[in-house]
């Protein structure tokens, strides 16, 4: 028996199971409106700004971390003492402080970071420099007068600070091409960058165009004599408002980069030369390749970065070179790969024009003659090393509050766009080696390959694709598969003021929000131990299974929604088991004050609805995420199965803004986790088929978009016109500096327990036409039949294994691991995985038929096995599925459409119900039909409840016959 925290567990039951009718408790007042449930998750709740203003806390409380976004004050910490930040309760897991130093790069980290991952007996870690391999100079202490307006308390800092970002614009070379999404920095709340569409850097030609004024690097040469007002101006048309720039500010920083900054120098130069001789055809070479070891070298001189040309441009030039013109009238894109990129966009943060990334650093202990890709330190490994805090150490780009969200939004999209860069390069070999399966049997002629070819793919190995949603769902579906639905939904938020972040804070200037890089980083250790909790100690008991996505909220911090498969033994099987561990209610102030505060601060909705109007859950008038609930004497199940849980009208309150709440607006809440943890944790229980569903929609916003993607793509033949992956993944994706920093730590954004593996498989003498191929890109490029050996291995492993023969191709790796490195499968010895086989639409036919048998025959040591039936070689798998009474009753076209309904919308499904119609697929059709309609309607009816506003509207089925 397994001990649990006390949370309520002491009638436990370990033994009788759950029975369907014990669930059918109704309360009698339920209405309609009540009933729908769907959408009350509720993960912005508290920490939506505009929904209350925070009130002073009564006096014998100790202080709550309030998530208070609303406060932009500097140095509210200054006053606060050491030993008073701590958690609201005992009961809170608190991490502590950066207490462990890389001994090779000198990074401050978290106790749990160091041995997350640990290598045996390192001094060094992966968070910081990769382990040791990343090896860069330090970037060189910044001019005191300088750095001192980082760290200072004057007016002249304080608006220095303000407005770094408008200071930095001024003085940069570059602009920048994304959208800044400004919509989202109305109001009170603290400032969030966030950046939309596709990012790169501009750089404008030596002088303006005739009659337009000067602007970015342009300053430096043009009509220097009124430059300080020139740079204004540029930025007050921006906003009227901000009359807010201190000229002594924009004189300081003239004169420091004047005399520190190299590419400032040059500019200079070319001023001088204008100034000698206005008429001269000049151009401005800066230089992108660099002749010393990036490893410990990053202050390049003057004639290091840049050249003038008069006259032709010479055979000096590189390709890494920009080439600046004396007038061009036209922005010209520059390379994320020079060594100049960074410092001409943030002056401020470069000082002294010190080198930014370039793509021959080689890793620690590396000789140049080593000759692997492999060799030189990414993008990504770059950006993870300088935004550590390191020991003795100040960093500007740490400290530069607004400038720092920029710079690592800016950072993750030079990231992203060399990686999809890299695949739009690789398409053809992307097109021929595994995406196939996406098109129809009949084009597989080399003839129509070519009409493929206008397709740009975004392969499902790309973070945050449309197919990498599309797998990521898929493989949570097929846990359900195996483990039934969940029973706990759980949404798991940041708090930006947890006693963690204050105490980094205390001797800084900063506030939470300026360090996104922080945020992340404890919410990712808090995720880790509250996922440790739920799955080693047993928090709810013995779980089977985890799956977790990480989400960016609007506002950008980080959030997770996790699905809990519980042990069949600790299923939850009557309602009434469900109070002990999960509460809808405020507790008695004065029997737990602890408890009584954190729920106040955490776990209140609202107010909303005619209290408070510009609430954003406000939408056309109503709550929709349906507060205030009902009163309710005891926890029930609707008839939809989502769970009304007792919100007694015991008289509790919390105020709001003036405005008393009670029971009803309080969100549902574990009290452990909540102590534990001290922040928004929504904790649902969910156990019916209906919810699931809706859960895995909320948790995976993808789905649909994919689905439509891969809809398209089947039409590849017929449709002309062309469909760009990676264009439609820049006009959706935003992004900001939590998110940014979460993957250039690169922490998960899926996570599931246990593992999933992608089964590929392909027909006969076809391995180049592989059926679920998900390698990561390099991979696929380099050795393409490594997905076609994991299928042919697995019958090669049937020949000599006798436990191999016990199991189908779905069952396999529940026993067997497959070895990448050598390709082949070994005895599984520990951790727990499954297994996937990639689904194909029917009209794939053979591919189809196969996919079927693979799923029934076990252990198979030849393609011709795999068709044999009692002893009869078929001449297809067609002939073998007709042969074993698959196809008889057209079970598998019902099971293809109840499979394929797991991956999301109904519009899909219908699709493919008319592409079986019109090819005479079904022997029966209506039988079809009547197994699946409830699959082929779905979504109409959600749709209409959404739209309508009305929770007990249900679908009339009529058939004319
Ligand atoms: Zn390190
Ligand atoms: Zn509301």
């Amino acid at each position: 028996m397994l001990e649990l925290p006390n949370i309520g567990f002491n009638n436990y039951p370990t033994s009788t199971l759950a029975n369907k009718s014990n669930y059918s408790v109704l309360s009698k007042d339920m209405t309609s409106r009540t009933a729908s449930t769907i959408c009350q998750f509720s993960s912005s709740i508290m920490l939506n700004p505009g929904c209350h203003k925070l009130k002073r806390k009564s006096k014998h409380l100790s202080p709550i971390p309030l998530i208070d976004l609303t406060a932009d004050i500097e140095n509210i910490h200054e006053v606060v003492s050491e030993n008073l930040i701590v958690g609201i309760s005992k009961e809170y897991l608190d991490h502590g402080d950066q207490i462990v130093v890389c001994q090779t790069c000198r990074a401050k980290l978290w106790t749990n970071e160091s041995i997350r991952g640990k290598q045996k007996k390192s001094t060094n870690f992966s968070l910081c420099c990769g382990y040791g391999k990343v090896q860069l100079p330090d970037l060189k202490k910044a001019p005191p007068t300088y750095e001192r307006m980082f760290q200072s308390n004057d007016c002249k800092s304080k608006n220095f600070r303000k407005n770094i970002r408008r200071y930095n614009s001024m003085f940069s070379f570059t602009s920048m091409g994304g959208k800044i999404d400004s919509s989202i920095n109305r109001g009170n709340a603290p400032y969030i960058f966030r950046l939309g569409g596709q990012n790169y850097h501009s750089i404008g030609s030596l002088l303006p165009a005739k009659g337009l004024q000067p602007k970015f690097s342009q300053l430096y040469i043009y009509d220097t004599d009124n430059e300080n007002s020139n740079r204004q101006r540029c930025f007050r048309g921006e906003n009227q408002q901000s009359t807010s720039f201190d000229n002594d500010i924009i004189e300081e920083l003239k004169v420091m980069l004047d005399s520190n900054n190299v590419l400032v120098s040059s500019y200079r130069m070319v001023r001088d030369a204008f100034q000698k001789n206005p008429h001269i055809d000049m151009k401005l070479r800066i230089i992108g390749k660099r002749n010393r070891d990036g490893r410990t070298y990053n202050l390049p001189t003057a004639s290091e970065v840049a050249a003038l040309i008069v006259g032709d441009i010479s055979d000096s030039i590189e390709n890494r070179d920009i080439v600046v013109q004396t007038k061009s009238g036209f922005l010209q894109r520059i390379s994320e790969l020079h060594p100049s990129y960074l410092p001409l966009q943030y002056p401020l943060l470069f000082p002294y024009g010190d080198d930014g990334y370039s793509v021959d650093i080689l890793h620690r202990g590396i000789t140049d003659t080593t000759n692997s890709k492999r060799a030189t330190c990414t993008m990504r490994e770059f950006f993870a090393f300088r935004i550590q805090d390191r020991d003795h150490s100040f960093s500007l780009i740490l400290n530069s509050k607004r400038l720092f969200q920029q710079f690592l939004v800016d950072a993750y999209t030079m990231i992203e766009s060399e990686r999809l860069h890299y695949i739009r390069r690789q398409q053809h070999v992307l097109r021929c080696e595994s995406y196939e399966n996406l098109r129809k049997q009949k084009a597989q002629g080399a003839t129509s390959i070519s009409n493929v070819g206008q397709r740009v793919i975004l392969p499902s190995s790309f973070t945050g694709g449309a197919r990498y949603m599309l797998q990521n769902y898929l493989d949570a579906m097929s846990l359900c598969k195996w483990y039934g639905y969940p029973d706990f939904f759980i949404t798991f938020t940041c708090n930006p003021k947890w006693p963690e972040v204050k105490r980094f804070l205390k001797d800084t200037l900063l506030q939470p929000e300026d360090r996104p890089d922080i945020l992340c980083r404890l919410f990712k250790i808090k995720l880790d131990a509250f996922i440790k909790d739920l799955r080693k100690n047993h928090i709810f008991g013995i779980v089977q299974a985890v799956v977790y996505t990480i989400e960016f909220q609007k506002r950008g911090l980080p959030h997770s929604h996790i699905c809990l498969f519980m042990h069949s033994d600790y299923k939850l099987p009557t309602v009434e088991l469900i109070d002990p561990i999960i509460s809808a209610e405020i507790p008695n102030k004065d029997e737990d004050p602890e408890l009584y505060s954190l729920v106040n601060e955490f776990m209140i909705h609202g107010p909303c609805g005619a209290e408070n109007i510009n609430c954003p859950c406000m939408v056309d008038k109503k709550c929709s995420k349906n507060f205030p609930k009902q009163f309710c004497n005891h926890t029930s199940v609707d008839q939809d199965g989502f769970p009304l849980y007792r919100r007694r009208n015991n008289g509790h309150f919390v105020e709001k803004s003036g405005v008393k709440l009670d029971n009803r607006n309080v969100v549902p809440y574990n009290k452990y986790l909540l102590k534990r943890y001290q922040t928004h944790i929504n904790v649902e229980w969910c156990n019916q088929g209906s919810s699931i569903k809706y859960l895995f929609k909320y948790i995976n916003k993808g789905p649909d978009r994919a689905t439509i993607a891969v809809v398209r793509s089947n039409n590849d033949c017929d449709n002309h016109d062309v469909v760009d992956e990676i264009n439609e993944y820049y006009d959706c994706r935003y992004l900001s500096a939590c998110e940014a920093s979460w993957r250039i730590f690169t922490y998960d954004v899926h996570y599931r327990y246990p593992s999933v593996v992608r089964l590929p498989f392909h027909l006969p003498g076809q391995q180049q036409i592989v059926y679920g191929e998900d390698d990561d890109i390099d991979d696929v490029l380099d050795k393409p039949s490594v997905a076609a050996s994991m299928f042919t291995a697995w019958m090669e492993c049937n020949v000599i294994s006798s436990d191999a023969r016990k199991l189908t191709y779905v069952e396999f790796p529940t026993k067997f691991v497959w070895n990448r490195k050598d390709r082949f499968w070994k005895p599984r010895e520990v951790g727990k995985c499954i297994g996937r086989i990639h689904s194909v639409s029917p009209n794939l036919e053979e591919a189809y038929f196969l996919r079927i048998l693979l799923n029934k025959v076990k252990g198979p040591r030849s393609f011709e096995e795999i068709r044999t039936v009692n002893g009869e070689e078929y001449l297809s798998f067609r002939d073998a599925c007709y042969a074993l009474g698959l196809l008889d009753d057209d079970k598998e076209y019902i099971d293809a459409i109840k499979e394929a309904s797991h991956s999301g919308s109904g519009f899909y499904l219908r699709f493919l119900f008319a592409t079986l119609l019109m090819c005479n697929s079904m022997s029966k059709p209506e039988v079809v039909w009547e197994n699946t309609w409830e699959y082929l309607a779905d979504g109409i009816l959600y749709n209409q409840r959404q739209r309508l506003k009305l929770s007990g509207i249900k679908i009339l089925l009529l058939l004319f016959i």
